[in-house]
């Protein structure tokens, strides 16, 4: 099998190797100093502003979305969603969720947002506002510099889930003026899931009224035990090893590079697939991910086809777009020869459907 999905995706050796060993025990000073190491690692790979902290959760990454809202906004606030999908609307639900104000700007399926429908936002007392840099249901990217310049104007909060687009695409949260950034560990990182990490501003920080957020996920006592790098609770001991492991060789190297790599493959399979009957929607794509047309409305039997006859396992999509578009991934341990795999067997697929 080899997965083209979004998460968990293809797995690097040295991450297979860490996470199939013994576990040590983790109220040490080793795991600590561990901790403490990747904190500095994940700081700098998003460009942190020299005044940020760092939370390493122990749950998927709405664990950490919901943490945020819970954590950083409150029932004063008005926020704002971008609702480009299933991503932006759980957005929505989490902060509805908690009785908080709040409004989406939506974008229909294969529509790319608008700056100039969004500019009808601006000036109407918002105190927050929450995107997915990279919607994973249709592989949209939006324009964090945009946005951040948005929230700068309009003196908002600039929660960012960055699950998917985290080393796909170029993410700097100081110079996007990002308040609250966050991903998680089964998506470019491609260790187990299990593990979100979240950066945090000093003004996010300062929102954070510990009393009022959820008893397991008080960002304030996360904060306070990274002092010494522990986690309030028994934390994914084996993924936050892996984590390490994978950080220190992605800041041996540089964001840069990870994001050329994530850019090569999208460009590669992408021009490739202009060969096949099927077509990629005209929107600003992220590296993540390469949403794919079926125009015969065939996703739903070419996802299940390339799965059972060829291993190959794509993203389908959700609700009433099953039979319409399938996501092709480009997160994790993937090559071009897997690539040429999945083209040819893409060929293959659509080919039958025509002599049939
Ligand atoms: C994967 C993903 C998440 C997190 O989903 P979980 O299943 O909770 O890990 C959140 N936001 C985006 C944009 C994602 O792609």
């Amino acid at each position: 099998m080899i997965l083209f999905t979004v998460g968990p995706v293809q797995m690097y050796p040295e991450t297979l190797k860490t996470e199939g060993t013994q576990l040590p025990y983790f109220r040490t000073e080793n795991f600590g100093s561990m901790m403490k190491e990747s904190e500095e690692l994940f700081l700098r790979s998003v460009k942190a502003p020299e005044k940020a902290y760092f939370i390493a959760l122990t749950s998927s990454g709405t664990g950490a979305m919901d943490a945020a809202v819970q954590n950083v906004l409150n029932g004063h606030d008005k926020v704002l969603v971008i609702n480009g999908g299933s991503f932006g609307s759980r957005f929505a639900d989490i902060t509805r969720r908690y009785g908080i104000d709040t409004d989406t700007y939506d974008i229909p399926f294969l529509c790319p947002f608008s700056k100039e429908e969004f500019e009808k936002y601006s000036g109407r007392g918002y105190t927050a506002l929450l995107v997915n840099a990279c919607e994973t249901s249709t592989g949209q990217k939006y324009d964090l510099d945009y946005l951040g310049d948005f929230c700068r104007r309009n003196d908002m909060i600039f929660i960012v889930d960055a699950v998917s687009a985290y080393l796909a695409d170029p993410v700097d949260m100081e110079g996007q003026k990002i308040d609250v950034l966050i991903t998680a560990s089964q998506k470019a990182l491609a260790l187990s899931p299990g593990v979100s990490l979240i950066a945090l501003s000093e003004r996010a920080k300062d929102r954070c009224s510990g009393h009022k957020a959820s008893y397991y996920f008080d960002f304030l006592s996360y904060i306070d035990n990274q002092k010494r790098g522990q986690p309030p609770f028994t934390s994914a001991v084996g993924t936050m090893i892996a984590l390490n492991q994978r950080l220190k060789a992605i800041m041996a190297e540089g964001t840069e590079k990870e994001n050329a790599l994530h850019a090569a493959r999208a460009e590669y399979f992408r021009k490739a697939l202009m060969n096949l009957p099927v077509s990629i929607p005209d929107i600003p794509l992220s590296n993540c991910c390469t949403p794919v047309i079926f125009p015969e409305k065939n996703a739903g039997t070419a996802y299940k086809t390339l799965m059972e006859e060829y291993g190959l396992v794509l993203t389908p999509s959700g609700g009433g777009w099953k039979d319409i578009q399938l996501r092709v991934g480009h997160l994790g341990n993937l090559s071009e020869a897997d690539y040429d795999k999945l083209l040819e067997a893409m060929q293959h697929v659509l080919d039958k459907r025509k002599d049939d």
